[in-house]
């Protein structure tokens, strides 16, 4: 079995804008221009955004985006993360990438970096995801840092992002191996040693998933619920991607009730539990024999 070519092509879009949006951010930009641009810039290259553009700034650590109204913007003294992901026919290229404009953690950012280049160095098939996570938990550790212990990378699968493996970001025993023609994403998150190591939910929500695509009784709602099979299938998006046909003060109304009647899953933010900043840096890659292919 090999690996479907539309993964190296995903790579290439994906590390492609991570590069251009890297750049392009600067002190003053809106959280809502950038996922945008960064959206379209996948679909300009010939890919489809395989989950809405991630933006964490500073605690904010996983499970953000933009909101049709965001008045966010960047601040002198943000730390901020970027994770996006592209998908061709369902294949997807996760990728991620801290921007610091805040000295006092220009360390920990390219710590992160350095991180996480250690753990794909040792990437190859058949070695046991728990052997990631202790590179990742003792790089961290040897810099002054705490990874976040309850995030970590995942196998990727057709249409599914997180596909049943996990490789922690910390050391844990009896693990699965990786496999060869398998396609992985490995993302450390580090933080600060008085922060918590962990995340926590938040009250916010605004990436959902299809999870059951069934009758809801309500006209609007089961055209929605079409609409959302049609565009997205079973990957995640947000309101920003259905306002060109729902109405605007409507869209997030009906997305809760979707919720609530279990037809979507609403994915809660995730952050710091303490609320220290946590940098991210994050590839996708397929193990060989002799290591990693890294494709983003
Ligand atoms: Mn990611
Ligand atoms: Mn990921």
């Amino acid at each position: 079995m090999s690996v479907p070519q539309e993964y190296f092509k995903a790579g290439k879009i994906a590390s492609k804008v991570c590069e251009e949006i890297a750049k392009s951010i600067s002190i003053g930009d809106r959280a809502y221009d950038i996922c945008n641009k960064v959206e379209s810039m996948i679909k300009n290259l010939g890919g489809e955004p395989a989950f809405p553009c991630n933006i964490g700034i500073n605690s904010i650590t996983a499970h953000y985006t933009a909101e049709i109204d965001d008045e966010s913007i960047i601040r002198n003294g943000d730390v901020v993360k970027i994770d996006l992901g592209v998908h061709i026919n369902g294949y997807i290229a996760d990728t991620a990438f801290t921007l610091s404009f805040n000295p006092n953690y220009d360390f920990m950012v390219k710590a992160t970096k350095d991180v996480l280049e250690e753990a794909i160095s040792i990437v190859r098939s058949g070695v046991r995801v728990g052997e990631i996570g202790k590179v990742i938990e003792n790089g961290a550790s040897r810099r002054g840092f705490k990874p976040i212990s309850n995030l970590s990378g995942h196998l990727l699968q057709q249409y599914k992002i997180h596909g049943g493996v996990s490789i922690p970001n910390v050391w844990v025993a009896s693990t699965p191996p990786l496999k060869a023609n398998e396609v992985y994403a490995i993302e450390p998150f580090l933080t600060t040693l008085d922060g918590s190591g962990f995340v926590v939910n938040d009250n916010k929500r605004n990436i959902y998933a299809l999870i059951g695509r069934k009758r809801t009784g309500n006209k609007s709602l089961d055209f929605l619920v079409e609409e959302i099979w049609k565009r997205f299938k079973t990957l995640p998006f947000t309101a920003r991607w259905l306002i060109d046909i729902f109405d605007k003060k409507e869209i997030k109304k009906m997305l809760d009730k979707l919720t609530q009647m279990k037809i979507l899953h609403a994915y809660p933010v995730l952050v710091e539990a303490s609320g220290k900043v946590v940098a991210q840096f994050e590839h996708t890659l397929i193990p060989t024999e002799r290591g990693a292919i890294v494709l983003t």
